[in-house]
Parts: C-alpha cells; sequence; structure tokens
C-alpha cells in the first residue's frame, strides 16, 4: 500500500486526468491515485476567494457529506469518499502551470485553486487496482453522467408537460437555443433507468452518438472517448471500435450480416447493461428481486420507443443495482423544486428572525450523523414547522447530488475462477462500479434553481408550439 509523502510531492509524478465544473482532477503516473483540486471563477478577486482556512473547510464539508450522506444512501460498495490533504503551495503552482496546456478550452472560465492548498486524494476509479497485469489489455472505464431517471410527480406542479417529457430532454432544447452545444442529444435517462435491456441498449447508443458530457471513456487510464472540444465535430465511434476490437476477438468476424465494427459496439453496449443491472453479487444465481420506484408514468415523451415494446418490457431495476440505488436517491426529491421553493422561502423568513438557528439547522453543514437523521425522518406531512420545511429542502438537495453525480464502470478481460464477472458467452470480465462527484449542492442555489425550470419548461412549451 502506497502512502503520499506529502512533504516530497513532485509536480513530475502526476498528470492531468480531466475536470468537470468545480474541481480539476490530476492523476499519478505509477500509483492508483487522483488528486481532486477545486477551481474558482477566473475574475474572482483575491478579496472574494476563499481563504485558506475556508477552503479547508470546504473540502471537509465534501468529504463529510460523502462519507456521512451519500455513502449510507446510495451503498458502501460504490462510493469511495477520499481523504482531505494539505498540499505544498510549491507543489500545486508547477502542478497548475504544467496542466494548463492540457486544459480544454471550454472548461477555462475557471481556473485551478492555487492559493488554500487544499485537495482531494481519492482511489483512481479508471483502473482497477487488484488486476496485476495478467493480461495486455489494460482496463476500459465507462463513466456516465446519467442526470435524473424519472418524471416528478408532485401535486404542486403548475405546468402538464413536466409529468411527460424529462427535464433532461426539455433542457436539451435550451442548452441547444444558448449555445451550450451544437447538436440535440437523444439519450434519454428514463430509457437507461428503465430496467428494459432493450431500451438501455438505445440510451447508450444515443450517449455513444452524442456524449455531450454525459459519457467518457477510458482505456488504461487514458481518456480515449468523450464529447469533442469542437462543437461541430463529430465523436470518432470508429476510433472507438478499433481501441475495443481486443476485448471482444469473437464478434471480429461475419457476425449475423452485421458489420463487425458494429458487433464489437453491440457487445460493448452489453457489458455495460450488465453491469448497470448487476447487484454486485453476480455470483448468485437466480433472478435478482426487482424494485419498481417509479409512481409516476415510466416513459417520457421526447423519447419515442414503439409501444409493444413499452408494455412487455421487464420494467424494474434489480434492487441492489447502482441504478436503483442512484434512482431511489434522485426520488427523495417528491415535491418538485415547485414544491420546494415556497418551503425554502419558509426557511429564510425564520433565519431572517432569528438568524443563530442557521446553525442548529445545519443549513451549511456540518454533513454528519445529525444531518442525516433529518434526512432520513422528516415528516411525510407539513405541519407549517421549519422543522418540515428545513427536512424537504435537506432532502431536495441531496436528490440533487444524486441527479448530478456519475457512475464509472471498469472492467477488465478475466480468468475463468475470479469473483465479480460479468458472464457474457464469450468473454468474461472483471469489473468494478463506483459514483463519484457527490458534493454538496448549495442552499442558496434553489432560487436559481427555481428560476431555471421556469426558463427550461417555458421555453420548451414555446419551441413545440413553433417547431422549426
Ligand atoms: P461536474 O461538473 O460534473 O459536477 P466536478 O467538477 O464536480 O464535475 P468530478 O466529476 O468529480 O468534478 O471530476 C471531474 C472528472 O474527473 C470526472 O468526470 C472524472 O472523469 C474524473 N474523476 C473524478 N474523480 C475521479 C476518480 N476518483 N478516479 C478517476 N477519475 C476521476
Ligand atoms: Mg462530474
Ligand atoms: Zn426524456
Ligand atoms: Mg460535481
Amino acid at each position: 500500500f502506497w502512502v503520499m509523502e506529502l512533504d516530497k510531492m513532485d509536480e513530475n509524478d502526476w498528470k492531468y486526468h480531466g475536470e468537470g465544473n468545480k474541481s480539476l482532477v490530476v492523476s499519478h503516473l505509477q500509483h492508483c491515485r487522483v488528486l481532486r483540486l477545486l477551481k474558482f471563477p477566473s475574475e474572482d478577486s483575491a478579496h472574494t476567494r476563499q481563504t485558506a482556512e475556508q477552503a479547508f473547510r470546504h473540502i471537509l464539508n465534501m468529504v463529510d457529506y460523502s462519507k456521512y450522506v451519500m455513502k449510507p444512501l446510495l451503498g458502501e460498495k460504490y462510493v469511495h469518499s477520499g481523504e482531505v490533504v494539505k498540499l505544498p503551495l510549491d507543489f500545486v503552482r508547477q502542478l497548475s502551470l504544467k496542466v494548463q496546456q492540457e486544459r480544454p478550452e471550454l472548461r477555462c472560465d475557471k481556473v485551478m485553486d492555487t492559493f488554500s492548498g487544499c485537495g482531494l486524494c481519492l482511489p483512481n476509479l479508471t483502473q482497477l487496482p487488484l488486476y496485476h497485469l495478467r493480461d495486455h489489455r489494460p482496463p476500459i472505464c465507462v463513466e456516465i453522467k446519467p442526470k435524473c431517471g424519472f418524471l416528478p410527480f408532485s401535486r404542486h406542479i403548475t405546468k402538464e408537460c413536466k409529468r411527460k417529457v424529462c427535464r433532461f430532454c426539455m433542457h436539451q432544447h435550451y442548452k441547444l437555443a444558448n449555445g451550450k452545444w451544437k447538436r440535440l442529444s437523444r439519450y434519454c435517462p428514463l430509457n437507461l433507468f428503465s430496467g428494459s435491456k432493450q431500451r438501455m441498449y438505445v440510451a447508450l447508443k444515443n450517449l455513444l452518438e452524442e456524449p455531450q458530457n454525459n459519457l467518457k471513456i477510458f482505456k488504461g487510464g487514458e481518456l480515449i472517448f468523450s464529447c469533442k472540444d469542437d462543437a461541430k465535430q463529430q465523436p470518432e465511434l470508429n476510433d472507438l471500435i478499433q481501441h475495443l476490437r481486443p476485448y471482444f476477438p469473437h464478434s471480429n468476424g461475419i457476425y449475423n450480416g452485421q458489420q463487425p465494427g458494429k458487433a464489437v459496439l453491440n457487445e460493448f453496449i452489453q457489458v455495460i447493461c450488465s453491469a448497470l443491472l448487476s447487484g454486485g453479487d453476480s455470483n448468485r444465481s437466480g433472478e435478482p428481486r426487482k424494485v419498481h420506484l417509479s409512481e409516476s408514468r415510466p416513459h417520457c415523451e421526447a423519447s419515442p420507443f414503439p409501444r409493444d415494446l413499452l408494455r412487455n418490457g421487464n420494467h424494474g431495476l434489480p434492487k441492489d443495482s447502482v441504478l436503483a440505488k442512484v434512482l431511489q436517491v434522485q426520488m427523495l426529491d417528491n415535491l418538485d423544486i415547485e414544491g420546494i421553493y415556497p418551503l425554502y422561502k419558509r426557511v429564510e423568513q425564520y433565519l431572517e428572525e432569528f438568524p443563530k438557528e442557521r446553525n442548529r439547522l445545519q443549513i451549511d453543514g456540518p454533513y454528519n450523523e445529525s444531518f442525516m437523521d433529518t434526512v432520513k425522518n422528516c415528516p411525510t406531512e407539513d405541519d407549517g414547522s421549519v422543522e418540515y420545511a428545513v427536512g424537504k429542502v435537506h432532502q431536495y438537495r441531496v436528490a440533487m447530488t444524486a441527479k448530478d453525480c456519475s457512475i464509472m464502470i471498469t472492467f477488465a478481460p478475466c480468468e475463468e475462477d475470479e469473483e465479480h464477472q460479468l458472464n457474457l458467452e464469450k468473454t468474461r470480465f472483471t469489473y468494478s462500479i463506483s459514483i463519484l462527484d457527490l458534493d454538496p449542492k448549495p442552499y442558496e442555489g434553489i432560487p436559481h434553481q427555481y428560476k431555471l425550470d421556469t426558463k427550461i419548461v417555458n421555453y420548451y412549451l414555446r419551441s413545440m408550439q413553433a417547431p422549426p
């Protein structure tokens, strides 16, 4: 086991790995470790920037939230919370210079935090730690940001279309109009979370056709497939097929009249589907118990699917599957932002009168067992109390985290007798599934979420009235 020696950190041992909106990640060249560093808007002046002390608290809060809130909800086996590390400032500054040229242009509106020296150390989930190079084929990792997998069912909803078309599909139109993306994604989260193999297949195919920021693929820890920086360029499916060929040697010949490339992609999608539906205990025989989570209709009108397929699909997700876990937490949002916003205002009004109560109500943390109790034991009926309002707001924020997380499936060819394998007719894979990006969503973000929801829905309704 490797222990990071914080006083001997060398930027040459690390390389750029990837980034999101909030953090930048570097990976160690030899060990299965990554460092996650926060980012800030580049126009932030030294005056508004967090102090080192605040940054440290912030990262500590993130770890606590992952450990005490998200991990118990999503399951021990899927969540790795990591450790806060205090890094030498010189190392962080050198690292920031080193990675700058690797960063995609669309992410350069923010800069890496080089002031606090705080970071998060995590296992590198694109690798398999116990995979001892018995095979010449390095692990493949598929990262999916699935987004919200159900249609809201709250009685507080004012626009009927929200019950028929999912948030992701509506948001696509808004993003296209605002220049965020140049092409519409046909991916619909309701297909991915359906539990029906056919619909999941379609969802994954749509992600491969237009990955946006919902799909990334790594090989041996290197990014080999993602959205293109140049928005007009199509993702290189042919390159991906070349990478995947050695993993599916049986599909390289003529295959039921299909093109061999298609057969490779087909098997690749099957492997991802099996992993997403597995309970982590795939060695056990027998059909796993299915859960039917959705109270609303299971199908999104923006993603047309043949009626008979919708009717006879085996709906429901296996109880311990990663998809069931994520969906279950997403569904803690059972009032919808339209039901939450008035409760947020109730909390705000109360805090105006009793500002000192902010700590007791744990509005900004700490995210510990007591916060978790509030999330779990929130009453179902509104008794008009501030406690009810805070409980629902906490639940909503937890659900928002689950709507924004990523699922990572890492697999590699394995030998016959290994545990945790996906048994496909021809090739056996050893695999590991994790859920990452489990940061708390800010309480202050709720008014913005409320406005954004209105904008997305109104734009969708208008664009449907006047088709281009
Ligand atoms: P978002 O904008 O999606 O909220 P973020 O800024 O919160 O993203 P992450 O999603 O945690 O940041 O990390 C950015 C990227 O770095 C991820 O999409 C993933 O590809 C990679 N990454 C993060 N954590 C790990 C890890 N433990 N192992 C391997 N790769 C990781
Ligand atoms: Mg992310
Ligand atoms: Zn949809
Ligand atoms: Mg995030």
